[in-house]
């Protein structure tokens, strides 16, 4: 029998009882930004107008939580479907955030030695999560030079490992860019599994694969509504074969969008004017920011069409510069270490206009230092 611990010293039962994947793996760590300026997590940085809110609120009031949810979510599923032109004949699954998106396809898929493929520099959950379910991740790396599909090396893992299923995040977190439509298909039509596209980052580019939905049987489209603006929320969807998503919902645990969020994005996505006119300024905040970092001698800005910018300092400064700007009260990412391409890297989410200038402001000062 395990012993009860008063102390919470005695690993004698973790060690014994954890999965030895688990047991070395770090929790997913969100950094306390009380105080900062928030730059590092991709949020859109707006709130919404008053009357916007009141109305909300005013919304809000007249719901029942002594329910469950409904279950299916029909009406922000059609809300969902308009809002973002989900095509008619594509079938539509919500999840908790695309992270539990992400994990009801492993859960699905899951079997000892399945593989699931990404490429790195890319979003860490495919990698964790496989974890989690006790799939192998391979993560093919993206070229040196520009972040691009290395695709000979894409297509030769692929025929190799033959994965599960593929996730291509496009645009690309952490390095902003977007793959090439004819790269991605290449890999769809390669893949003996699912593939993924991962449109996270949809408000801030103008390509999708929603309108290749019908095209392909093994391709399935993932956006969520946290970049326009509702991370707080937590709502992600997945497009696709209807066959496939049948198979993927019975993953799902019943009530997995509460009721809140389902009155509270309905209403948001009735009013997605709003949204759009905040995420068309963060575009052209970013191209501005862009400009301005190409001004800033040592470092190195990569084009982004992303609601976020991967910026590459001088050798060795990145950890420091990080922790000065947090000092200045500015709070972005740092990459640096997290794989050996993003040696030297700091992730910097686009901001309201003074806070990026606040940021290009003490990046300055950092760096003269
Ligand atoms: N996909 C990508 C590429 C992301 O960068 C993120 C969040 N950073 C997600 C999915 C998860 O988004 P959410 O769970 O908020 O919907």
């Amino acid at each position: 029998m395990l012993e009860r611990s008063t102390g919470g010293s005695d690993t004698a039962g973790i060690d014994a009882w954890v999965r030895p994947e688990i047991r070395a793996l770090a929790a997913y760590h969100v950094p306390d930004a009380t105080g900062l300026v928030k730059l590092d997590a991709m949020e859109n940085p707006y709130t919404w107008p008053d009357e916007l809110r009141r109305e909300w609120l005013r919304l809000l009031h007249g719901v029942d939580v002594n329910r469950y949810p409904d279950p299916d979510a029909p009406r922000l599923k059609q809300r969902l479907r308009q809002a973002m032109s989900i095509p008619e004949g594509a079938g539509l699954l919500l999840g908790n955030g695309s992270d539990e998106l992400i994990q009801m396809i492993l859960l699905t898929l899951a079997q000892p030695g399945r593989v699931v493929l990404s490429v790195d520099p890319g979003f860490v959950m495919y990698r964790m999560i496989a974890t989690f379910v006790g799939m192998d991740y391979v993560g093919v790396p993206l070229r040196a030079d520009d972040f691009g599909l290395d695709l000979p090396r894409l297509l030769q893992a692929i025929e190799q490992q033959r994965p599960a299923v593929v996730f291509l995040a496009c645009p690309n977190n952490p390095t902003g860019n977007l793959f090439g439509d004819d790269q991605v298909r290449a890999v769809i039509e390669a893949a003996p599994g699912l593939v993924v596209v991962d449109e996270a980052y949809a408000p801030f580019t103008d390509t999708s694969f929603l309108g290749e939905l019908g095209r392909y049987p093994n391709l399935l489209v993932m956006r969520t509504v946290s970049k326009m603006g509702l991370a707080g929320l937590r709502l992600g969807l997945l497009a696709g074969p209807q066959i496939w998503l049948n198979e993927i919902d019975k993953t799902r645990l019943p009530y997995n969008i509460n009721v809140l969020t389902q009155v509270s994005a309905d209403f948001a996505l009735r009013h997605h004017e709003v949204f759009d006119r905040q995420t068309r300024s963060i575009r052209e905040d970013r191209a501005r920011l862009l400009e301005q970092l190409a001004g800033i001698p040592g470092i190195r800005a990569y084009p982004s069409q992303a609601n976020f910018i991967l910026l590459r300092l001088p050798a060795g400064r990145a950890v420091e510069v990080h922790v000065r700007l947090r000092t200045e009260g500015i709070l972005v990412k740092n990459l640096h270490g997290a794989h050996p391409l993003l040696a030297d890297c700091l992730r910097v989410t686009v901001g309201q206009p003074q806070e990026n200038a606040d940021f290009l402001q003490a990046l300055r000062v950092a760096l003269a230092v």
